[in-house]
């Protein structure tokens, strides 16, 4: 049974619909830098590629 660990999430939200689309998991070792980029990702609310603003959960 694999180990339960608490790690933060980084959440992608569109900037058009404020709708959390996406859920990265922070992997160890791994740093993951998503607030400098604000990534286009595929909304499903606004059936178009939008601005994402990345939160931690
Ligand atoms: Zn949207």
């Amino acid at each position: 049974m694999p180990k339960r660990t608490k790690r933060p999430y980084i959440t992608l939200e569109c900037n058009e619909c404020e709708s959390k689309n996406y859920y990265i998991q922070k992997t160890k070792g791994k740093s993951v830098e998503i607030d400098d980029l604000k990534p286009s990702k595929f909304c499903k609310k606004c059936k178009s590629h939008t601005k994402h603003k990345a939160g931690l959960k």
